[in-house]
């Protein structure tokens, strides 16, 4: 199966849908139902998330196997160390390998809910650029993704601070980022500044979210950290509750919020579908391709 920087270096624009694994058998097939939709629209690449603290293990790991069987796209494996230790990483990662996924998003994960003082498993990863090197022992098999946050990391305000964790997560051995969410595209542009100006080379891929549910779309952003900018109070504050309209203003903020990324440089975009094909089609069919 291809990996990720090799579709880099025949593309100069990628398109790639993020889903996350359904906790319900309903959700499951639902889930391959729309994935064959998506499969039309012929994506660089799926990928597929990995519940909190590893709590999706064998459910991720079976439906990016899946994917890359049924639709021959490849397939990235989001995967967090937190709460492992090293030897069960460094299993997982050859349980990966030998399913032939040979792209893999690297993440710390975030700390079970309520915990305070978090620490990592006894010899676990504190940070993900821990995790990197250990899947990098495996040389160049795997093409790796790692997160940025344009706003900060909600642990990391300082955005100085932030790149510098960036970038180490890129000399580490990661290929490219895919950022969190945000709304306001000038907080990616200044990412993108400041991560050029720290040495990062690597692809900055934004991560986008179209808005479907107003009141789904705060408590994310709460969770995330991510900034809601006035503007999209004013249009879908008086949409809460009205799913047609909130739908309808939802899929042109994203046509313009994606046209605008691509227009100033954006080397493609990847969609946090949450599992919902309409919006998704409909913003693929608008945007510059
Ligand atoms: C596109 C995207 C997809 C995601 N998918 C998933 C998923 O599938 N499953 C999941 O559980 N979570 C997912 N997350 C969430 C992610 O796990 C959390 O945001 C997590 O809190 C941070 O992970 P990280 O890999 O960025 O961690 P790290 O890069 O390790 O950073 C964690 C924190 O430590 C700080 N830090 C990093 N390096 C150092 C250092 N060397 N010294 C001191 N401080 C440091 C950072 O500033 C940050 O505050 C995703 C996030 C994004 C943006």
């Amino acid at each position: 199966m291809k990996k990720i920087a090799d579709i880099f270096s025949e593309k100069k624009r990628t398109f790639s849908f993020e889903f996350f694994p359904p906790k319900t058998e309903k959700g499951m097939e639902k889930l391959y139902e729309i994935a064959e939709s998506f499969a039309a629209l012929k994506p660089d690449w799926f990928s597929v998330t990995y519940g909190a603290g590893g709590g999706t293990r064998e459910l991720t790991l079976n439906i990016v196997d899946d994917f890359q069987k049924r639709f021959g796209i490849p397939t990235m494996h989001h995967f967090s160390c937190v709460g492992d230790s090293r030897d069960a990483l460094a299993a997982k990662i050859s349980e990966i390998k030998s399913r032939d996924i040979r792209n893999i998003f690297a993440l710390r994960g975030d700390p079970p809910v309520g915990v305070e003082n978090w620490q990592s498993a006894a010899d676990g990863c504190e940070y993900c650029y821990q995790l990197i090197e250990l899947i990098r022992k495996h040389d160049d098999f795997f093409s790796i993704g790692v997160a940025g946050f344009p706003e900060g990391h909600i642990n990391c305000p300082d955005k100085a601070k932030d790149s510098k964790y960036l970038k180490k997560k890129i000399d580490s051995g990661g290929d490219f980022v895919i950022t969190q969410i945000f709304f306001d595209n000038k907080d990616y542009f200044e990412y993108v500044d400041r991560l050029r100006k720290a040495g990062v080379a690597a692809r900055i891929i934004p991560g986008i979210m179209a808005i479907t549910d107003y009141q789904k779309l705060l408590s994310f952003c709460k969770g995330c950290g991510a900034t809601v900018p006035q503007k999209v109070h004013d249009i879908f504050s008086p949409l809460d509750g009205n799913e047609e309209a909130t739908y309808k203003a939802g899929v042109n903020f994203t046509v313009e919020q994606c046209n605008g990324l691509l227009e100033g440089g954006a080397p493609g975009i990847q969609f946090f579908t949450l599992n919902k094909l309409d919006p998704i089609r409909e913003i693929m069919g608008k945007i510059i391709r």
